[in-house]
């Protein structure tokens, strides 16, 4: 039996990146086992030619695979490709896929910590978030002051900014002045992306974990089967990557 920890995890790495289509197909994979398209479609009641368009891009992210089943002497099995999900490749390629996906999020986060976001009324001086770290803070306001002349300094209002910014930067705005967390300001909507990534990839640390234990008790209850202890010996080692009947 798969793990219950995979199966979540594949569940919510579906739901982040995926349309509801890729998860309907997925599902059915882990449910149902190794699966011809037609017979995938049966299932789902759906047409042929659906199921294999959004299998086919399952497939090229590498999330599901495919193998060549030959007719073995007439034994009523249909010939042709069938798919299946190898749970200890999904692993790995989403494994590599966040760790990409939080380098890039990483370096768009220190991009954004370069661009100028305070300026000083008074005297013109700009600070990027990065630069403004550094700079003195009002103990009373507990704004930002200006290196040159110590003036508390404003946020840039001529940086072009989108809608959503906007927004968002309210919402931060009434945050921080319950707080009192003045600095967190710019830093909060860069930070989503790579949070839901390092959330992720917390998670998946947490699945191997859940996978190593189940080898060690494979191997522990080896062990015992070599001391002829069998009855002592952990019984519930389960092959964590293997769909039941398969
Ligand atoms: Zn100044």
């Amino acid at each position: 039996m798969v793990l219950a920890c995979i199966v979540q995890f594949a569940q919510v790495i579906l739901r982040t990146f995926y349309d509801p289509e890729c998860i309907v197909i997925f599902e059915a994979l882990m449910r149902h086992g190794r699966k011809h398209n037609e017979d995938l479609a049966n299932i789902l009641h759906l047409k042929s030619q659906q199921t294999k368009r959004i299998i086919t891009r399952l497939t090229e992210d590498h999330l599901v695979n495919q193998i060549m089943v030959k007719n073995e002497r007439g034994a009523g099995k249909k010939e042709g490709i069938e798919y299946f999900i190898d749970f200890h490749e999904f692993l790995d390629v989403v494994r590599q896929r966040l760790n990409m996906m939080y380098d890039m999020a990483e370096s768009s986060q220190m991009k954004k910590s370069k661009e100028i976001v305070y300026v000083c009324p008074r005297c013109g001086e700009k600070y990027s978030e990065l630069e403004v770290q550094f700079n003195e803070i009002d103990p009373q306001t507990n704004l930002f002051l200006c290196n040159e002349c110590h003036s508390q300094l404003i946020e840039d209002e001529t940086e072009q900014k989108t809608p959503d910014d906007k927004n968002l930067e309210t919402d931060d705005k009434k945050q921080s002045q319950n707080t009192g967390d003045q600095n967190n300001i710019q830093q909060k909507h860069a930070l989503t992306d790579l949070e839901i990534i390092s959330d992720l990839l917390e998670q998946l640390d947490e699945v191997d974990r859940q996978i190593k234990e189940q080898f060690q008790l494979k191997e522990e209850k080896a062990q015992y089967e070599i001391g002829g202890v069998k009855t002592q010996g952990p019984d519930s080692w389960k092959d964590p990557f293997e769909i039941e009947g398969h």
